[in-house]
């Protein structure tokens, strides 16, 4: 009988579900607002009939059911199946998740925090296939990261490892909402991208920021374009992203001589723009051996990667 796994993406907006067969095909997707204002227990419903539908397509289908994965945004407690907090679910403080969801499915429940599982994602079926450490890091409203090492994600004493958005890559930078100063959130991320366009837009030089500024047509994608065509400020913008984001590579490679660094997350879409002032950071400042040896790979995976690697937890770790 062939497996499959159902992988939950549960975040602040979006509950994404996926049928995910062992041959790395996800057959059946099922997408529902997360309605997160809503309490606790109207998301656990909507996650619990999302589950169910696709549990039963997989009958329907012949496929056993290898088990449930769900990537969480914000501190898990993966051994146990806790989320202890989530800044992006109201409510969610010690939540049992997997005790909850045991009780209405026969089938293990794994709990992730959501960037290790695009991370485990991206390592099992994407860009970081056949490595056996990877950084990976996502570019999205913020900057989020996993670590593998030796095949497992590194989770850290408290389960709060692989937070590469908040290294600080200068020290006399921007405050970041998190308490610390210049951290690359506040270079990397589609909101610094955001920020930096707004100030730009507010100086002398000739910009097409300007008129989507005016226009109320500004976003990372449109900055992107801009710069695409030849746009300097806006060039410069994500060049400006790259370099920091390229300082922070450079001290994970020194630090870890991990083999590879996969970037996803929105932001990854502009990889042209920013992988050349990245490079040149990483060349000029990690040791040449790593550095050499740890290959920079674009994120193959999208939207798909959190579904897959919460799915993946199941099916790799339950074959
Ligand atoms: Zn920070």
């Amino acid at each position: 009988m062939q497996k499959a796994a159902i992988g939950v993406d549960l975040g602040g907006t979006n509950l994404r579900f996926g049928l995910v067969r062992e041959d790395e095909k996800i057959i059946s997707r099922r997408r529902t607002g997360t309605m997160a204002t809503e309490g606790v227990e109207i998301v656990l419903e909507r996650l619990t009939s999302g589950i169910q539908t696709l549990a039963m397509r997989a009958e329907s289908m012949g496929l056993e059911i290898a088990g449930i994965g769900i990537g969480v945004p914000g501190i898990i407690s993966a051994r146990d199946g806790m989320v202890r907090l989530s800044p992006n679910l109201p409510g969610w403080k010690d939540i049992p998740l997997r005790a909850r969801l045991e009780e209405s499915f026969p089938y293990p429940v794994y709990v992730e925090n959501d960037a290790n599982a695009y991370a485990l994602g991206e390592y099992w079926f994407g860009a970081g296939k056949g490595a056996k450490s990877m950084v990976c890091i996502t570019l999205g409203t913020g900057v989020g990261g996993g670590i593998i090492l030796d095949g497992d994600i590194w989770r850290g004493a408290d389960g709060m490892a692989g937070e590469v958005g908040h290294i600080t890559v200068n020290p006399d930078g921007p405050l970041c909402p998190c308490g610390n100063r210049g951290c690359l959130e506040r270079y990397s991320s589609a909101t610094a991208v955001m920020e930096m366009a707004v100030s730009a837009a507010s100086g002398s030089g000739k910009t097409a920021i300007k008129s989507l500024l005016r226009n109320g047509m500004l976003t990372p994608e449109a900055i992107a374009n801009a710069a695409k065509k030849g746009d300097r400020a806006a060039a410069r913008i994500y060049s400006e992203a790259g370099k920091y984001l390229g300082i922070a590579i450079a001290g994970l490679i020194d630090l870890l001589n991990m083999e590879c660094v996969v970037i996803g997350g929105g932001m990854s879409g502009a990889w042209e723009l920013f992988i050349g002032p990245l490079k040149e950071e990483v060349k000029a400042r990690a040791f040449r051996i790593p550095a050499q040896r740890c290959r920079i790979a674009r994120g193959k995976l999208k939207d798909d990667a959190g579904i897959l690697g919460a799915a993946g937890l199941a099916l790799k770790k339950n074959p």
